[in-house]
């Protein structure tokens, strides 16, 4: 009997959530809402900005402790490139605190409503351009963290296994306080794009996910195009305006959601509709993945804050980076079988971008290899759910690697098969620090008990 999934899917009903959630406003609070004495239902989850794609930062009963009130920025150290923030910053509202100190973090992270909290125990993953990382998790050198039994526990880099063990640790570790970052100077890139068919992009994918070059694509498999946004550092890149990257985050983040959503109401016919969908797509990434957005930053690179972060239906998997020249070709296929059969497609340009390979966390996903991550992005609800568990089945198929963050409907016996001996260590300290599994949730504990 095949195992069940993670989440619901849209053949069943879920039960209304009942647990409680708690907000604490400062450290005290954070160790009194843990501490066991407190008598808070269990399990308790911990949440930062809540946009992860699966059921790690949620609970239907037991407790949720919500992080956002920690928001405090503390010593910004320009002699020493670090910066200390409580766990609820925003990412976005951090990158406009460092610019000022001519200062960034290491890459371009999307999703600027997310915490930093939820950025270093879940994959925060962008393009690393050259030898910077994809992670923003690798970039944390401290943290202060509130243990399953209320503790407060500090965790530097002397204590190099358990602070590989604590970035992407899910909130499976305990409540991430704050974190000392290391940042880096304001540097300028400069931006390539092009528009090329599926299969030149086939067959130059592996190549550029291997080399010195930030890679970022927007797929659009029913169009069989790729938009290529290639990043690279270089001695003498020239100036870089602000505008046109503001021109770019507004078309992809805001224009094409909004207007996808409104035109799932007000077109009924599928075909018309997605004919009307990918001519906008392709009219909106010729406009702004052009010859315009050339220079930039990772500040300026950096979208606005969107006051819905749940708004879009997304899931990610990893794919190792020498495999991916077929695997896209597969998805191409895949997407339209899937059309065919049961009627369901994305509507937006999936998103993907070069990993580098990454053994600073215990868990993390480009441990062994580089991989190409794909992010499949969309605003159609109806028939979202058994789309996903098909793209489980096709992405275990082709050597997926599931994030628990982010692939939604990912199959537990799969995930703990390609952790394997990684995810046993990581059991091993998690039931030192939680032996009572506390921060466990039914979701987790399929994979971490
Ligand atoms: C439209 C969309 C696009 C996205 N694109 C990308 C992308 O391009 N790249 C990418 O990497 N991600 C992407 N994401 C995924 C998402 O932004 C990440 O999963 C994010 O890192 C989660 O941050 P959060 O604050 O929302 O954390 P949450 O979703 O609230 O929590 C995530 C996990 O971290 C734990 N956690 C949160 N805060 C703490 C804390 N203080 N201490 C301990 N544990 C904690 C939670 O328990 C949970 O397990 C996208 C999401 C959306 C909605």
């Amino acid at each position: 009997m095949p195992s069940p999934r993670f989440r619901d899917t849209g053949r069943y009903v879920r039960r209304p959530a009942t647990a409680k959630i708690l907000r604490p406003g400062n450290l005290a609070d954070l160790m009194r809402y843990l501490d066991p004495e407190s008598r808070a239902a269990t399990p308790i989850r911990i949440r930062g900005a809540g946009t992860a794609s699966t059921d790690c930062n949620t609970n239907d009963s037991g407790t949720i402790v919500d992080m956002t009130a920690l928001d405090r920025i503390g010593t910004i150290d320009t002699h020493r490139l670090t910066v200390t923030v409580q766990a609820g910053v925003r990412l976005g509202t951090l990158v406009e605190a460092l610019a000022p100190h001519g200062l960034e973090l290491a890459a371009n992270y999307d999703q600027p409503e997310r915490t930093v909290g939820g950025a270093i125990a879940s994959p925060c993953m962008a393009p690393g351009i050259g030898d910077r990382s994809s992670f923003l998790s690798s970039e944390a050198i401290s943290i202060r963290l509130v243990t399953p039994d209320g503790r407060l526990m500090k965790v530097s880099q002397q204590q190099k296994h358990l602070l590989n063990a604590l970035r992407l640790s899910y909130g499976m570790l305990g409540a991430i306080y704050e974190v000392t970052l290391r940042v880096c100077l304001i540097s300028t890139f400069s931006a390539s794009h092009r528009s090329i068919d599926l299969d030149t992009f086939a067959d130059v994918v592996d190549r550029l996910a291997t080399r010195d070059v930030g890679l970022k694509f927007y797929l659009l498999p029913h169009k069989d195009r790729v938009y290529l946004d290639l990043r690279r550092y270089e001695a003498s890149p020239g100036n870089a305006h602000r505008v046109p990257w503001k021109l770019k985050d507004w078309g992809e983040s805001t224009v094409l959601p909004h207007v996808f959503k409104s035109l799932n109401r007000i077109v009924p016919i599928p075909s018309v509709r997605y004919r009307l969908m990918d001519r906008l797509s392709t009219a909106t990434h010729d406009l702004v993945n052009s010859r315009f957005v050339t220079n930039g930053t990772n500040v300026m690179a950096s979208g606005r804050r969107r006051r819905e972060p749940r708004d879009l239906l997304h899931s990610t998997w990893c794919f190792p980076a020498c495999d991916f020249a077929v695997v896209v070709k597969a998805y191409r296929e895949f997407c339209r079988k899937t059309l065919a059969e049961s009627g369901y497609r994305t509507d937006l340009p999936a998103v993907g971008f070069g990993v580098a390979q990454d053994t600073a966390a215990m868990m993390s996903p480009s441990f062994d290899e580089p991989m190409v991550a794909l992010n499949v992005v969309s605003t159609q609800r109806k028939g979202w759910e058994d789309f996903v568990i098909d793209l489980d089945q096709f992405a275990e198929h082709w050597g997926g690697v599931p994030l628990f963050s982010h692939s939604r409907a990912l199959r537990a016996e799969y995930a703990r098969d390609l952790y394997s001996n990684r995810l046993a260590f990581f059991r091993k300290i998690r039931s030192q620090l939680d032996p009572h599994g506390r921060l466990l949730n039914p979701f987790l504990s399929q994979c971490f008990e």
